[in-house]
């Protein structure tokens, strides 16, 4: 079944996208639980983090070090990964969180 961030990935529902590559999407989380809350997802759909491939992951965690030092957040930020143990979606992603007051997010280059 598609994944509702897949329809995102696909511009069949909105969203508010801050970074997008051939293989990632940075966007807004719907609900977010600190000032800054999004969520980061590789556009190939796997379901969870351990079964995601360590190359897909290596360029997650490329994504999110991108998105830490473009917001000025390099010191200061937290990644979440729920793996079954809460994940609501099965599409993997990384949250990627901060309590620092940064403003209006515009989008990353
Ligand atoms: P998880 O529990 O790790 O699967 O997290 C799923 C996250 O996706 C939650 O933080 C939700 O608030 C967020 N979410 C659900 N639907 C949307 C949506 N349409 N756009 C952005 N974020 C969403």
């Amino acid at each position: 079944m598609t994944s509702i961030f897949t329809k995102i990935i696909n511009r069949e529902i909105p969203s508010k996208i801050f970074f997008e590559s051939d293989e990632v999407i940075v966007i807004q989380d719907i609900n977010p639980k600190e000032k800054v809350h999004l969520l980061i997802i590789p556009k190939a759909d796997t379901k969870d983090f351990f079964n995601t491939p360590a190359a897909t992951l290596s360029m997650l965690n490329g994504t999110a070090k991108r998105v830490a030092e473009k917001l000025g957040l390099a010191d200061h930020f937290k990644i979440v990964i729920n793996n079954g143990f809460g994940q609501e979606i099965d599409h993997v992603h990384y949250h990627f969180l901060s309590n620092r007051d940064i403003g209006q997010i515009e989008f990353i280059n």
